[in-house]
């Protein structure tokens, strides 16, 4: 039997001016514990840029080493994704919490030491 193909999971943020749309559900997340993750508490899931779909208007939060903007809802500011500023990284961060029917008990959670970074 052939697998079935991923079933493509979708989100948004609290007041639905931003949707999200992954190919498939996370079997994994990132739990980090750097300045700004430990106070949006944001479960990070990751992508190929070019694999998930944002529609709406986001605003970009740019610290640090300023090599990625944190993406955010600007009417309700649910923290939705991540991406690059212009290094190509392969990947893209999404915020599991915001895909319908995410269960934190359901997939590992790993936890990555930011702060330490
Ligand atoms: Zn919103």
């Amino acid at each position: 039997m052939p697998e079935a193909a991923p079933t493509p999971i979708t989100g948004s943020c609290h007041c639905g001016a931003v949707t999200l749309t992954v190919p498939h559900a996370p079997e994994w997340v990132n739990s980090c514990n750097c300045s700004l993750c430990r106070r949006t508490g944001a479960l990070m899931a990751y992508y190929p840029d070019g694999a998930v779909k944002v529609t709406g208007e986001t605003r970009a939060y740019v610290w640090g080493d300023r090599t990625i903007g944190i993406h955010h809802c600007p009417v309700c500011g649910c923290l939705t994704h991540w991406r690059t500023l212009g290094e190509d990284f392969g990947k893209m961060g999404m915020n599991a919490r915001l895909l319908d029917g995410f269960d934190p008990d359901a997939v590992e959670v790993r936890k990555v030491d930011g702060a330490s970074w």
